[in-house]
């Protein structure tokens, strides 16, 4: 993997500086370096992250904008990119070292997935979801677990899915019907899964099912969390559902009968899922933030490109006041919204629990890039209204951004929940 190598020269050369300590501020000053240490905040990305950022700006515009029209119109999964991004080290990143992976940071991530996401966010719905996922194993799987499943991932190009939601029961994942019954040494799993993103290209799933049988019995002890082969006989794979949106994307409904999963497929323990399930988003919200705010980026350029060039009434639009502010108030948003997934990227990074600002920042990037988007097709005016444009895919894939991972309404009962908690300590 390209990036991997980029890594490893990059620290062997000592491009990769870690920050010392031991550096006066006079000196951050004159090297320009350190000025975390010395300030002890830094909008200053890393050689290393500007790396990864160049890299995966560059594969995006290179290798994915030329062709999200073409997956858009015909919904195809965009295999071909998600190969070359794995072989470029765009995917899996988060992968610890010793499973193949490069360890990356959520933060490191985000900027992947936000530059990812300017191309098209179909393709990176694809591969953000392999994320989505993994997490659960990273997060609680045990040494076999992860040297089997994750050694897997970056071994070769496969993809994985987090299997969740069923057809009653999305924001209330406590109304996840689906059964794992235990018999012997296995598990029995029954039960139906809906809008299971690479439901269909999955190589293996995070399952989550009820596993107590009393429903008075407590959410936090009534689930678990199973990794389950894709090919176990008794998995049926639906249709490839028709979304508005990030067409290329593969979400399907998923059947569960009579599924047999052995007992060391379970993570953590029995009754252990629903906090695993939870404990995911905290990871994976500042990625999906990072990708509706990598689309109102690409929303706000093609939008001001178009003003620069459009002209009504002898002057270019750009320069109609009602035209510059609209693009002003995009920019103030797209920078809003790329602090916040940083700032719950960087909190949950330093091993600090990060709920309240990973729900900010998915809530507040997930509205922005529905404003930005639809701002978007406002200056382009009819154009806008046209898929020989690039905008109207832009409004059309930005709704997701509301709904998956949490709607912005769940994440605003979070945010109210995490403010009024410590208001009330
Ligand atoms: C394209 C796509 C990809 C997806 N990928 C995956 C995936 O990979 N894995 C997976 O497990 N799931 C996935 N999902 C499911 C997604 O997470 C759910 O659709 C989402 O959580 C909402 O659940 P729901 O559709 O059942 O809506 P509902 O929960 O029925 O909500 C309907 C409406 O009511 C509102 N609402 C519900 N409860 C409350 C409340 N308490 N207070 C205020 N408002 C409320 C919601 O905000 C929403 O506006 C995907 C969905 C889509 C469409």
């Amino acid at each position: 993997m390209l990036l991997n190598k980029v890594l490893r020269a990059g620290m062997r050369c000592g491009v990769v500086r870690l920050q010392s300590s031991s550096a006066t501020a006079a000196e951050a000053k004159i090297s320009g370096e350190n000025t975390a240490a010395a300030t002890g905040f830094s909008f200053e990305f890393t050689d290393q992250q500007r790396e990864f950022q160049q890299l995966a700006r560059k594969f995006a515009r290179e290798e994915i904008v030329p062709h999200a029209a073409e997956y858009d119109r015909t919904g195809e999964y965009p295999l071909p990119i998600i190969k070359k991004a794995w072989e470029l080290g765009l995917m899996n990143g988060h992968i610890a070292e010793e499973y193949g992976g490069m360890g990356l940071s959520i933060f490191d991530n985000c900027l992947i997935t936000e530059e990812l996401a300017y191309g098209c966010t179909g393709v990176q719905t694809a591969i953000e979801a392999n994320s989505l996922g993994q997490m659960p194993v990273i997060i609680a799987g045990n040494e076999t677990q992860k040297k089997k499943y994750l050694g897997r991932m970056t071994e070769e190009p496969l993809m994985c899915a987090y299997c969740v939601t069923e057809p009653g029961a999305g924001s209330d994942v406590a109304g996840v019907k689906t059964r794992a019954v235990k018999t012997g040494d296995e598990y029995v799993v029954n039960g139906q899964k809906m809008w299971i993103t690479n439901g269909g290209k999955a190589n293996w799933y995070f399952l989550l099912a009820r596993t107590h049988p009393d429903p008075k019995c407590p959410t936090n002890k009534a689930f678990t969390g199973f990794i389950v082969d894709a090919d176990t006989p008794g998995i049926q794979v639906g249709r490839k559902e028709r979304n508005m949106g990030q067409r290329c994307s593969d979400t399907r409904g998923i059947t569960f009968e009579e599924v047999r999963i052995p007992k060391e497929n379970v993570l953590l323990g029995e009754g252990a899922g629903f906090k695993i399930a939870m404990g995911a988003f905290d990871k994976t919200r500042p990625p999906v933030a990072a990708g509706a705010t990598g689309l109102a980026q690409r929303a706000l350029d093609e939008a001001t490109a178009y003003a620069l060039e459009r002209k009504t009434f002898g002057k270019v639009i750009a320069e109609h006041q009602a035209v510059s502010f609209l693009l002003a108030e995009m920019a103030m948003k797209v920078e809003l919204a790329r602090m916040a997934y940083q700032r719950a990227a960087w909190e949950v990074d330093r091993g600090r629990r990060n709920t309240y600002y990973a729900s900010i920042a998915k809530a507040f990037a997930g509205d922005i890039a529905n404003q930005v988007a639809s701002d978007a097709v406002q200056v382009f005016g009819g154009n806008g209204f046209n898929s020989e444009y690039p905008v109207e895919k832009l409004m059309r894939d930005a709704k997701i951004y509301q709904i998956y991972e949490g709607t912005a309404q769940i994440q605003r009962l979070i945010v109210a929940r995490e403010h009024l908690a410590k208001a009330k300590k």
